[in-house]
């Protein structure tokens, strides 16, 4: 059975938080460190666990002394079921456009859901868990592909037992800036921050900067080399130049306005200098603050440049 809610315990005080309310609470990274089952009388600790695509989940500490209390309405869970074991062979990978699209309307929807918070779902007051069945425990092993992030890696195609072919694709992590911890050192991520200012940099290696805010939390996103001269872009080093140097002169006019929603990638994160690398231009996305979405750098630039905003 899932939790959809957990409680949140630190120094004598205790909340019930649901499970779509944690991720945007500005404490974050303290209450997934002091989250407990949700049941009155049990102490099991409970780990806040995301999937890429966003979907996130509460399970159990796997720690052998973190049983739940027997009269616990998830007692049940304990009992074992079969586990399974996927062994990942590794490879370098790109992403497709359609990838891209979806990776990036999700990250804009979920500042959106931030800034925004949807209705909970009302609670059923019946809802009672279901036993599960006692099974005994065995251990089958699956096979999978994990693909790592290149910028000029082909897309990655994995074979299925029907024959088929199904598009492997990086995973890219949605953490919004309160959400960012040392744990996201040296992944593919998605996130959302104000932009501040926009540094050009104009040479033979072309590279820029996006200084962004969120709440106290400081950003630089950091297009480097590749994001200008990567050859799959649609667009020349001059023209992507122009643009920054567009969107540099609106944030001028406008500060605190718009959202830069972007795919990118940490290195070893420090969290009082926090660096973000932006490796394509399709990575971009904005949105302002009063509700407007723009897909792709070209979208926006347009907007701006018609008057649009
Ligand atoms: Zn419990």
């Amino acid at each position: 059975m899932k939790f959809d809610e957990a409680v949140f315990r630190l120094d004598g005080v205790e909340e019930v938080i649901l499970l779509d309310e944690i991720p945007r609470r500005d404490n974050f990274l303290e209450i997934i460190q002091n989250i407990y089952c949700p049941d009155p009388h049990c102490d099991a600790r409970l780990v806040f666990n995301r999937r890429s695509t966003g979907k996130n989940y509460l399970s159990k500490h796997k720690s052998s002394d973190n049983d739940h209390d027997i009269d616990c309405d998830w007692y049940n869970d304990d009992v074992k079921t079969v586990k399974s074991i996927t062994e990942y062979t590794t490879v370098n990978g790109g992403l497709t456009e359609e990838g891209k699209k979806r990776r990036k309307k999700e990250a804009m929807k979920a500042l959106r859901d931030y800034l925004d918070p949807p209705e909970p779902k009302p609670k059923n007051p019946n809802k009672k868990p279901t036993p599960k069945k006692k099974t005994t425990e065995s251990t089958e092993t699956k096979r999978g592909i994990k693909v790592n992030y290149d910028p000029n890696g082909e897309v990655v195609q994995e074979n299925t037992e029907n024959g088929d072919f199904k598009v492997k694709e990086p995973s890219f992590y949605e953490r919004l800036p309160h959400q960012l911890s040392v744990k996201d050192s040296g992944e593919n991520l998605r996130t959302s921050a104000i932009i501040k200012e926009v540094k050009i940099f104009k040479s033979d290696n072309p590279q820029a900067e996006i200084k962004t805010v969120f709440g106290d939390i400081q950003i630089t996103f950091v297009m480097p080399e590749p994001f200008f001269l990567g050859n799959e872009r649609r667009l020349s080093v001059d023209q992507l130049i122009e643009y920054l140097e567009i969107i540099k002169k609106y944030v001028e006019a406008h500060p605190n306005e718009i959202y830069l929603t972007t795919m990118c990638q940490s290195r070893e994160l420090d969290m009082e200098d926090i660096i973000l690398y932006v490796l394509e231009p399709d990575f971009m996305s904005f949105q302002t603050k009063d509700g407007r979405d723009f897909e792709t750098l070209t979208a926006v630039i347009a907007a701006i440049s018609t008057g649009a905003i």
